[in-house]
């Protein structure tokens, strides 16, 4: 029994395209794509009135465990920089968490990407008084609400040789139980915080991981300018060269930001087939500056950082801050970074995403978006950037079972879950409080 979607406007993002047909889906796969596909008996059969459907989107970097952060408590002093935001905010935060904790942010920030049309997460977490298990906690959340996620633990050297260790063998745990279950919805990485939190010797353990599982490395790079700065203080060496020289830069490896990273280390990590996963909003937020994406060139993926994990917004606002700084961007460079992003999740999950296609995942986003000016593969991206936003998204299929029909999520009691999540809120907050730096 499958689902049959008739009448849609098809938007494919890698290649741009636009076409109006139809869709069957079957066993977890796109099984058929035509202008009129062949019902089988007991399929449910979809009008989309002619209305946008799209490929479910992938975050590119995202921290579910800060989920719950919303409203949460203000830091005992203001941060008044890079550094102080992570030590008065996040550090404090992640410390806060438990196993209970872990498991409901994941599963409120999988409702989050489900109502934006997100389906799979590649995530970066850290909770260093609760390493052992944490990435189950994390699948355990956004596997029941039905989504597909690539995970890591963050190791650091911030929480001395056992929470280094605690954090290297979370990943090795998880890394291990990915290659023997191999179910296309969840893989892991080798998850690092940042070169200034971490000794020359966790890297070289980190590098080592990611070879022996023929994974990549997660990890922040050059977020702020205190990044290179310790890198060239510490290690009289630049920050590109160090990552370098410790195996990071592999060609499954995702850099998080690369906010100051010069052309020459651009090419570098283009040269190694790594990415550098751009997240606008928290660049903004954190006013760390502006990566140089152009220097980038198709190694730039699109993360949002722990800010929700709206894709169309986080395009939306990656143009225009590229528009702001004068980046020299087109519009459909911005949707590459979405494509770069499902290109990345579907090489480690061993399934394709992101397309619309036969035999890729049947992950896809139903809309109400009937387009009102012409649509067509040269001004999809007007339209992607501009007007269609996630108020648009009706229903959502993951893993070809509906994950969000007609704005309701149909894989949890989602009032029920929101209820719940208040509860853990509380008692995180209250732990938070009593942490002070
Ligand atoms: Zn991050």
């Amino acid at each position: 029994m499958g689902i049959v979607l008739e009448n849609a406007i098809l938007i494919d993002l890698d290649p741009k395209q636009v076409e109006i047909g139809s869709l069957r889906i079957d066993g977890g796969r796109i099984v058929e794509r035509a202008s009129s596909v062949s019902r089988q008996p007991g399929d449910e059969v979809v009008d989309c009135r002619g209305a946008v459907v799209l490929p479910g989107l992938v975050n590119g970097h995202t921290h579910l465990y800060s989920a719950l952060a919303a409203g949460m408590p203000p830091p005992p002093q203001c941060p008044s920089n890079f550094e102080e935001v992570l030590k008065y905010v996040w550090w404090r935060l992640d410390r806060a968490l438990d196993a209970e904790s872990n498991e409901m942010s994941s599963r409120i920030g999988a409702i989050g990407a489900v109502r934006c049309g997100t389906t799979t997460l590649i995530d970066h977490h850290a909770s260093p008084n609760c390493i052992r298990g944490s990435l189950d906690h994390i699948e355990k959340g956004l596997a029941e609400i039905g989504l597909r996620g690539v995970l890591c633990y963050e190791t650091t050297d911030r929480n001395g040789p056992q929470g280094r260790d605690a954090g290297l063998e979370e990943n090795r745990r998880y890394l291990e139980k990915c290659t023997n279950s191999q179910n296309n919805k969840f893989a892991g990485m080798a998850g690092a915080h940042a070169s200034f939190t971490l000794e020359g010797e966790t890297l070289d353990k980190l590098a080592s991981l990611a070879e022996g599982f023929g994974v990549g490395v997660h990890i922040h790079v050059a977020e702020d300018p205190c990044d290179e700065e310790q890198c060239q203080a510490q290690n009289q060496t630049l920050l590109i060269d160090w990552l370098t020289g410790h195996g990071i830069l592999r060609s499954d490896s995702i850099l998080a930001h690369g906010t100051h990273l010069n052309e020459d280390a651009a090419k570098r990590i283009a040269g190694a087939g790594a990415m550098v996963a751009h997240c606008p909003r928290s660049n903004m937020n954190n006013a760390v500056g502006y990566a140089p994406i152009k220097s980038f060139g198709n190694h730039v993926m699109l993360g949002t950082d722990g800010i929700g994990s709206d894709m169309l917004t986080e395009a939306q606002t990656g143009w225009f801050i590229a528009c702001h700084e004068h980046a020299g961007l087109t519009p459909s460079d911005v949707l590459n970074m979405m494509v770069a992003s499902a290109r990345r999740a579907s090489a480690a999950l061993d399934i394709t995403l992101g397309q619309l296609t036969v035999n890729a995942a049947a992950d896809v986003v139903i809309t109400d978006y009937v387009p009102f000016t012409p649509i067509h593969s040269e001004n999809l991206a007007g339209h992607v950037l501009f007007a269609l936003g996630a108020q648009y998204i009706h229903s959502v299929i993951g893993n070809g079972k509906f994950l969000m029909r007609n704005r309701t999520i149909t894989t949890c009691d989602e009032s029920a879950v929101r209820r719940a999540a208040s509860k853990i809120s509380t008692r995180l907050w209250d732990r938070l409080a009593k942490i002070h730096s």
